[in-house]
């Protein structure tokens, strides 16, 4: 007996009997499962299953890979305050993100070095005036931007201030972003070491900037009012890999422990930094 194929012209049919209506007339009873297959009546349903069984699961799993996989995108862009109209110039590929070659004909598996470095930042440009970010250079996790050539120019991205903040405390921008103020168009980080990077990767290392270097952008502040200010200690004691780790962990836990999605979407994301 025929299982999966439903539907003729469109519009679905019993897998079973092929009615096209319910068994007292309503409409057809769908698969909870799989939300692909029809049936008029639990009695034809029962009947099916057998049949069903295995491919019911098999696009069950396909349906839960890509809400997955789109959710993991959506996340990645709104961590890095990108819109998602750019999505078109990168493809997401496993846990990862990577830059489709053609429009990046430096990149190499993903991976996008920086060959040529830019003093300034105009705005056609593609790449950055790194090598490596400030700070994850300073965590051994090292990524880098890329600009996403048909994204928004004018877009302002608030993320992407705090990803490059300087972190070399003897630099005179110590604790500023380099660029200076929200930089704007649309820019995609990848990791320059061949690495897998995900979007939790990249998330909790916007949250650790943000919240837990908190002192460290301070600096310029206090001694524009003239306090005398241990750079070099603040550094050290802040910027470094085992932070980083405790702060990864303890997002990863306080992320996991609000919802199932959440925890489900951690399980598989280790720290990017390891300690030796
Ligand atoms: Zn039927
Ligand atoms: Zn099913």
């Amino acid at each position: 007996m025929a299982s999966t194929p439903t539907t003729t012209a469109g519009s679905p049919i019993c897998a079973v009997c092929e009615s096209s209506n319910g068994v007292n007339g309503g409409s057809l009873l769908r698969c909870k499962r799989c939300a692909s297959t029809f049936y008029c009546s639990r009695s034809c349903q029962k009947k099916d299953w057998p049949n069903h069984k295995m491919p019911c699961k098999a696009i069950k799993e396909k349906r839960d890979k890509e809400i997955k996989e789109e959710r993991d995108f959506n996340r990645h862009f709104a961590a890095m305050g990108v819109t998602s109209q750019t999505r078109d110039d990168v493809i997401h590929a496993g846990a990862g993100i990577k830059i489709v070659p053609t429009a990046f004909p430096q990149a190499d598996n993903g991976v996008v070095y920086m060959l040529v470095p830019q003093v300034t930042l105009p705005l056609g440009a593609a790449s950055f005036p790194w090598v490596q970010l400030p700070i994850t250079a300073a965590l051994g996790f090292p990524l880098q931007f890329v600009r996403i050539p048909t994204g928004d120019p004018t877009l302002s991205n608030e993320h992407m201030d705090q990803l490059t903040m300087e972190s070399d405390w003897k630099a005179a921008e110590f604790g500023q972003s380099i660029i200076g103020g929200p930089a704007t168009g649309s820019v995609c980080v990848v990791r320059v070491d061949g690495e897998e990077l995900h979007m939790n990767h990249v998330s909790a290392l916007v949250t650790f900037i943000r919240e837990d270097l908190k002192e460290v952008r301070g600096v310029k502040a206090r001694e524009a009012k003239g306090e005398v200010v241990d750079r070099r200690e603040i550094s050290t004691r802040l910027i470094t890999a085992k932070r980083f780790v405790e702060v990864f962990q303890r997002i990863k836990q306080a992320e996991s422990a609000n919802n199932a999605q959440e925890k489900k979407v951690w399980k598989g994301v280790e720290c990017p930094v390891k300690l030796d």
